[in-house]
């Protein structure tokens, strides 16, 4: 795969995570299967009790310490990584803690997605050293995309559109439990190439107002709103994209909430561009549903991050002065939920680019009207 393609991606972002860490006074980095891994080094490896690091030092060269068993998946590295095995019946953190030069009162930068386990035994070992979040150093990488990733981000929200608008004509939902309506898209999106391991949110009626609703057995009916949220990896990259339907004709109550929803999701799109700060997006969505009266409904943050991760930084939410800088991904998903009667979301993935945004889905936004 592309993303796990060549060496010099990979060497350039470890001297640009070298260079961060200067900036910050992070002496090593250590990073466990995550995609903060797939990021450093494009080794997409399973997490599991046979620890597998990638020390990043600030100075000198990064190391990789793996299982004997799974060691030779990184020979295509060895250009930029010394990888050492460790044999079943050794200490992995003991080896790491003999390859570690210097460690005596360094600060230790670990990725946020390390199991606490071999965190523990890393500090039982290190004991002269400082752990500390790694994400200070990666988050200031990953959230601004490159061309590569953009276009991979792209590539990804646009075979989830075609997903999408191939189920919408292909489909019928009414007298289908939602498991069952999810195996039509999980279908599509895989037709559509795009990677297993993805989620799938299937709300009807009442469970569309639960925005992290559990896809569950609950047969669709007529005269129902049913929500649909998804996405899934494509080389890495993910696709997310919301939107909601009707079984049967609507209610005027639920037109009106779809209409403002749909103008939050324009307004929030509307007010990117770069030096706007991230609470500013949020609240450009949430000022139009406040104004239709439906503030309380509106129970999360507009927008989250997206790239080798479904939910990464930036978040757009009140508090977060951040600004925005081309090349950071996002979601703009706002959302009405009105318990024991329905929700409504539209969500669409942007980017920032010089002069506004850009959306990777296109997917058509009206209102339709599903049997
Ligand atoms: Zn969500
Ligand atoms: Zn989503
Ligand atoms: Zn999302």
């Amino acid at each position: 795969m592309t993303s796990e393609g060549g060496n010099e991606i990979y060497r350039a972002r470890m001297e640009r995570a070298k260079a961060e860490m200067a900036r910050q006074g992070v002496d090593f980095l250590f990073i466990t299967p995550s995609s903060d891994l797939t990021y450093l080094l494009g080794y997409p490896a399973h997490s599991s009790e046979r620890m597998t690091l990638l020390c990043v030092p600030r100075e000198g060269e990064p190391f990789v310490v793996a299982p004997t068993l799974e060691a030779n998946r990184l020979d295509n590295r060895r250009d930029i990584v010394d990888v050492h095995r460790w044999e079943e019946t050794e200490s992995p953190s003991g080896l790491v803690a003999r390859l570690v030069e210097n460690a005596e009162g360094a600060s230790i930068g670990v990725s946020d997605q390390t199991w606490a386990v071999f965190l523990i035994r890393m500090q039982q070992e290190l004991p002269e050293t400082t752990f500390t979040s790694g994400n200070s150093v990666l988050r200031e990488l990953r959230m601004v995309k490159d061309a590569r990733e953009i276009e991979l981000l792209r590539e990804a929200g646009a075979r989830a559109d075609r997903a999408w608008e191939q189920f919408i004509v292909s489909s019928r939902i009414a007298g289908r439990t939602e498991r069952d309506v999810a195996g039509d898209i999980r279908t599509l999106m895989s037709d559509e190439g795009l990677e297993p391991g993805g989620f799938l949110i299937v709300g009807s009626g009442s469970n569309s107002a639960s925005p992290h609703h559990m896809t569950s057995d609950r047969v669709i009916q007529q005269g129902e709103a049913v929500l649909f949220d998804f996405g899934s990896p494509y080389q890495h990259y993910y696709s997310d994209i919301t939107r909601t339907v009707h079984v049967g004709e609507p209610s005027d109550e639920f037109r009106r909430v779809y209409d403002v929803v749909l103008e939050a999701n324009r307004a929030a799109r509307a007010a990117v561009r770069p030096g706007v700060a991230c609470e500013t997006i949020d609240k450009a969505a949430r000022d139009v549903i406040e104004q239709a009266g439906y503030g309380e409904n509106f129970i999360h943050r507009v927008g989250h991050g997206l790239g080798l991760d479904g939910h990464e930084e930036p978040y757009m939410v009140g508090g977060n002065r951040l600004p925005l800088v081309p090349g950071m991904v996002f979601s703009d998903e706002p959302g009405i939920y009105i318990p024991g009667k329905f929700g409504v979301r539209t969500e669409d993935i942007l980017v920032c680019t010089e002069d506004g945004a850009e959306s990777f889905n296109d997917a058509t936004r009206e209102l339709i009207v599903m049997q």
